[in-house]
């Protein structure tokens, strides 16, 4: 391990990490823009397709000529190395994520940054542990008597393409299990956050052991470079994390090489409060679920199905709440909704709002920009009622704080709301009757629950989506285990 050369200055963090070097961008740069204050703050690389194009052979050359897939104790070492020396870094890290992805800082002392720095210790333990030999014991197939095990392999040359809502969480998420199995990885940030990862390159390159080309990171604006993990026949598995639109992009992509293709997509959870529950704390949760970050999340609760005879009492209690919190900076440790990422991503939530009025629905809360902050990409908390689950803004993702609270008859309607929806990544149940919520937990299609505020969030909790909200599962040795491929070796005996 070579010595520190320099801190995480945000401005000697313009560069690609292609085969263990730190290189300029060969589009040059371009801007990255503070989503709390609309300033430039810095620059990254901006990669070509012929950066990709090295990126790619690095991490291929890795994993076919060198020991990485067979060392797991290298591996090991190497993630734990990389998560003290992040750690060492956390205060810049601190300032510069929320700088860059606008996100509540209290967040970083979770999900958004020290959780998945710790999570790499979880995926460096597994590297080392997992049972990567078998034994069948013997058989006697057509009669001859033979010795079984399976083995498992790292599969190859992992294309990693991430998005900008929870970037350290989502990379780390891909990062840290591919790099464990023994893959190789070219990391593809979203362009909104690329110094979250450009500045992991950094460390990387410096202050570990990795090998040359074991993880390579590409930052740029050109969303061609997604693309181009997905055809490139060099790449084994695309593992991504976006829109179920582009998702379906990345699969199609993927078909003419048949790829492995893992996707972690959108969302619409529901969040279904039972007649048993105490109405008032279990909407003041929903309403703190969708704030947080300003609901750019994707297993965020977005749909809060209460009883419909107490509607008047819910909508009261959840924008009462949504009022209460509202949005504000990010740098404030009180803050748990920021901006939006970018001025797009608020047009997009603003369409969506103009929608629910003109499909008749109301705004009990928010739906503005705003009064206080002229800068920023801030829009108030929002609660929208008098719409059903046929709605458009009930159906479609809109990544931003804005709840859709309708009515149910009772829990098998309740759960039929639920499920009524092409998504089925998270949900979220409250009642007092075990029975009752275990019903709701069983019928609700969908890859995680929290039940009364549970959090399923953790290193070894598989995430993923039913239905069109994925394939496959992230985190956990489930997640480890989608970097896996299985051979079976068979010796006669005797
Ligand atoms: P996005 O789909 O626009 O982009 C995601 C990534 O894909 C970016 O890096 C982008 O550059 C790249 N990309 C764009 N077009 C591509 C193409 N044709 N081929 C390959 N790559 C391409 O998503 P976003 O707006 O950055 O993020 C928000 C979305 O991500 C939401 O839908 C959200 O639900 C989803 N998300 C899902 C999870 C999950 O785990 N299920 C987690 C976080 C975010």
């Amino acid at each position: 391990m070579t010595a520190p050369q320099s801190t995480l200055r945000p401005d000697t963090a313009s560069e690609l990490l292609v085969d263990g070097r730190l290189v300029p961008g060969a589009g040059g740069v371009f801007d990255i823009v503070n989503p709390a204050t609309e300033e430039t703050i810095g620059q990254a690389a901006q990669g070509t397709v012929d950066d990709m194009d090295a990126a790619i052979g690095a991490a291929r050359r890795a994993f076919d000529t060198t020991d990485w897939s067979r060392d797991h104790a290298l591996r090991a070492r190497c993630l734990r190395q990389l998560r003290d020396a992040l750690g060492a870094h956390i205060d810049e890290l601190r300032e510069l994520t929320v700088a860059e992805v606008g996100c509540p800082v209290f967040l970083t002392s979770g999900p958004q940054l020290e959780g998945p720095i710790t999570d790499l210790g979880y995926f460096a333990d597994l590297a080392e542990n997992y049972a990567w030999v078998t034994d069948l014991g013997e058989a006697t197939p057509m009669g001859i008597p033979n010795r079984r095990e399976l083995r498992a392999e790292a599969i190859g040359v992992v294309g990693a393409i991430t998005p900008w809502n929870f970037p350290h969480q989502i990379n780390f998420a891909k990062i840290g299990p591919a790099l464990a199995a023994g893959c190789t990885v070219v990391l593809k940030p979203a362009p909104d956050t690329p110094w979250c990862a450009a500045l992991v390159g950094r460390v990387i390159a410096e202050e570990t052991d990795f090998p040359p080309g074991v993880i390579n990171i590409v930052t740029s604006t050109d969303h061609a470079l997604g693309e181009q993990l997905a055809t490139d026949p060099r790449v084994d598995i695309v593992s991504f994390t976006g829109s179920t639109e582009t998702g379906r992009k990345v699969m199609s992509a993927a078909a003419p090489t048949l790829k492995k293709v893992f996707l972690e997509l959108g969302g619409k959870s529901a969040f279904i409060v039972l007649d048993d529950a105490d109405l008032s704390a279990a909407c003041s949760m929903a309403a703190i679920n969708v704030l947080t970050h300003a609901g750019q999340g994707c297993a965020i609760t977005t749909r809060l199905l209460v009883p419909r005879e107490r509607l008047d009492e819910a909508i009261a209690a959840t924008a009462g709440t949504l009022r209460a919190l509202g949005a504000g900076d990010p740098t404030d440790p009180g803050t748990m909704c920021g901006p939006l990422i970018s001025a797009r991503q608020r047009e997009r939530v603003e369409g969506y709002l103009q929608l629910a009025r003109d499909e008749g629905g109301v705004i009990e809360t928010g739906g503005v920009r705003p009064a206080d902050r002229s800068t920023g990409f801030y829009i108030e908390p929002t609660l929208i009622s008098g719409l059903d689950n046929s709605s458009r803004v009930a159906r479609e993702e809109i990544f931003g704080p804005v709840l859709v609270i309708i009515g149910h008859d009772g829990d098998s309607d309740a759960i039929d709301i639920a499920n009524d929806s092409p998504y089925g990544l998270s949900g979220a149940v409250w009642g007092t009757d075990p029975d009752r919520i275990d019903a709701v937990v069983n019928g609700v299609r969908t890859g995680t629950m929290g039940v009364n505020g549970g959090i399923w969030y953790g290193a070894d909790v598989p995430f993923g989506g039913y239905k069109q909200s994925g394939i496959g599962r992230e985190m956990g040795v489930a997640g480890f285990a989608e970097y896996l491929e299985t051979k079976a070796v068979a010796t006669p005996v005797g």
